[in-house]
């Protein structure tokens, strides 16, 4: 079920029609994406994800509108990038948290496409908690990781742009394809992530600017962009869209008769 087709009315009766719906919110950003990856593929992605998260399970999945903007500090001065800073991504998400729980709805997934967003969730996820209620965050590109190690997924890299081509295969730039360029902090502190070096072995965050430590936009590092193919996207996509299927079905059985903030 879409939040959006609901009347006021309708939607005051989610919760007690069906108390065990789980929430759903796709989340990404519009942030630059390396040479092949369009500026939407943070959000175009857990967006699909919940069209077919409806379309199999409709009746479980209460899916919000997708929150097209993230937190990207990162990457902000690449051309095409929006950062609305973690302030405001916050409020959106305790303002969408409170809108559900308002509809008697009290399991939450963030269906996310961005890292930069993960405090911003996690705060949302607690205030949610701290009101009688239990989030989930499935971020989809650990996910993929997970389920196999092919399937790591770094910024821009081929993972990422491949699912965007499974998406919206006329958005990928694959006839910009161009060398990806790393600059490293010294020649012992190498740049292994958008903000992590790597020394002696293990790995270090070191704050910055993406545009002065990957030029081209891609963190992908072992993933570069011309990996990137349909059947590769296609079949990350599958997999990553079914275990959310699975998890949000368990999610919808777990008992919050016993949860230990009162709702509210
Ligand atoms: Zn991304």
């Amino acid at each position: 079920m879409y939040l959006a087709s609901f009347s006021w009315k309708k939607a005051a009766e989610i919760g007690k029609k069906n108390g065990s719906i789980v929430a759903v919110l796709p989340i990404g950003s519009t942030e630059e994406h390396g040479p092949l990856g369009p500026l939407g593929t943070d959000h175009i992605i857990p967006h699909e994800m919940a069209a077919r998260i409806e379309a199999k399970i409709g009746a479980k999945a209460l899916i919000l509108p997708t929150m097209p903007y993230g937190a990207t500090p990162a990457l902000a001065s690449f051309p095409g990038s929006v950062d609305i800073g973690y302030e405001a991504l916050c409020s959106v998400l305790k303002a969408c948290v409170d809108a559900v729980m308002r509809c008697g709805v009290r399991r939450f997934l963030f269906l996310n496409g961005h890292g930069g967003n993960t405090p911003a969730i996690d705060t949302a996820a607690l205030y949610l908690y701290r009101r009688g209620g239990q989030a989930a965050e499935i971020d989809w590109w650990v996910l993929s990781g997970q389920l196999r190690k092919e399937w790591m997924c770094g910024h821009g890299g081929g993972v990422e742009t491949a699912v965007a081509m499974a998406v919206r295969p006329d958005w990928v730039h694959i006839e910009d394809l161009f060398d990806s360029e790393i600059v490293h902090l010294s020649p012992l502190l190498k740049n292994v992530h958008i903000h992590n070096v790597e020394f002696e072995g293990a790995s270090v965050k070191m704050v910055r600017d993406a545009a002065y430590s990957i030029p081209s936009g891609d963190a992908g590092y072992e993933d570069a962009p011309s990996r990137a193919n349909a059947k590769l996207g296609a079949d990350i996509l599958d997999a990553v869209t079914d275990y959310t299927i699975k998890f949000i079905e368990e999610f919808s059985k777990v008992d919050l008769t016993n949860h230990p903030y009162k709702e509210k």
